[in-house]
């Protein structure tokens, strides 16, 4: 089944207590496609970047299936760039740049080859284009998943709700979703964020994992503990590349489904954190991906 995704293809710059980084190719929807590609989906990609892009980069995205149609490339205009620096847990980090540039007269044109999606992964985004999105395409895919942060909630939280109301899968961190429903309890936040539209929500703990929720079912999958983590950028697109891939490449969304996709989408995430940049999702292979499903089984099962 055809996955489309759309949100931003970025230069970052990102400081962890293990390095620093000048200006390196990230961008949630280049986590996102990376990931739900290696699950056999070729993303349909719909995102804006500069002339100052690298070629190199867009080669390899078409190297790795992406189909780049919906691919604005502006003359004369600077890519989206994004800088960030994580707390000594790796769990936090402070947004230290966000210079919008192209992202600033984005119009996300839908290209008639991708009208027929079924899957659709709203990443990162201001959410009046996300909205834009959802509202640009003829017929409703199935599953429509959303991603957003902090960022969004502080500059348009009316944008932000709009969009929220229309999708289906609403995925954001611990500290966003209490931000967002203004509950403590993560149990009260989910019904209180399920109530404002998405009928799913996943809650990304980082290094404590995932938890998500559907009315009353609730599922809990752990990251996967790991020697090294040098840098959780893009953890959380790689995270909904996986759920989304997975699920368009089975095309089943049924909750028992959305359990493995969550353990995919966890499984995956846990090459992006190991590496600066997107250079270790970009290298997993089939093989590599299934030794890490094979650990998160045993990580997760017990007898009782
Ligand atoms: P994550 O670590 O999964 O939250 O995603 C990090 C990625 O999101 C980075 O590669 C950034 O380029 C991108 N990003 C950072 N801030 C924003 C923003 N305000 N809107 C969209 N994407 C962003």
């Amino acid at each position: 089944m055809s996955l489309l995704i759309i949100g931003t293809v970025a230069f970052d710059a990102i400081e962890t207590p293990f390095g620093k980084t000048d200006k390196i190719v990230g961008g949630s929807a280049t986590y996102v496609g990376y990931s739900a590609a290696k699950l056999g989906v070729n993303p349909k990609l719909v995102a804006v970047v500069g002339d100052d892009f690298p070629t190199e980069t867009i080669n390899d995205l078409k190297n790795a299936g992406f189909d780049l149609e919906g691919l604005q490339v502006k003359k004369e205009e600077k890519t989206f760039f994004w800088s960030g620096k994580y707390h000594n847990d790796m769990n936090s980090r402070d947004t230290l740049i966000t210079e919008l540039n192209v992202l600033e007269s984005f119009n996300p044109v839908i290209p008639d080859s991708y009208q027929d999606c079924t899957y659709l992964m709203l990443g990162n985004l201001a959410p009046a284009l996300q909205t834009q999105v959802i509202n640009s395409l003829k017929n409703r895919p199935k599953l429509i998943a959303m991603d957003t942060m902090d960022f969004w909630m502080d500059i348009a939280m009316d944008d932000l709700k709009e969009a929220i109301s229309k999708v289906d899968v609403l995925t954001i961190n611990d500290e966003e979703a209490r931000q967002l429903s203004g509950e403590y309890s993560l149990l009260t936040a989910a019904e209180k964020i399920q109530s404002m539209g998405p009928r799913y929500l996943i809650i990304k703990k980082g290094e404590h994992g995932a938890l998500l929720f559907h009315g009353k079912e609730m599922f809990y999958a752990p990251a996967l503990p790991l020697a090294f983590v040098k840098d959780p950028t893009g953890a959380g697109d790689t995270f909904a590349g996986g759920f989304m891939g997975y699920l368009a490449s089975t095309d089943d969304v049924s909750f028992e489904n959305m359990k493995r996709a969550v353990v995919y989408g966890s499984a995956l995430a846990s090459f992006t954190v190991e590496e600066f940049g997107t250079d270790n999702i970009k290298a997993v292979t089939q093989k590599d991906l299934e030794a890490r499903m094979d650990a998160f089984k045993a990580l997760m099962s017990f007898k009782h």
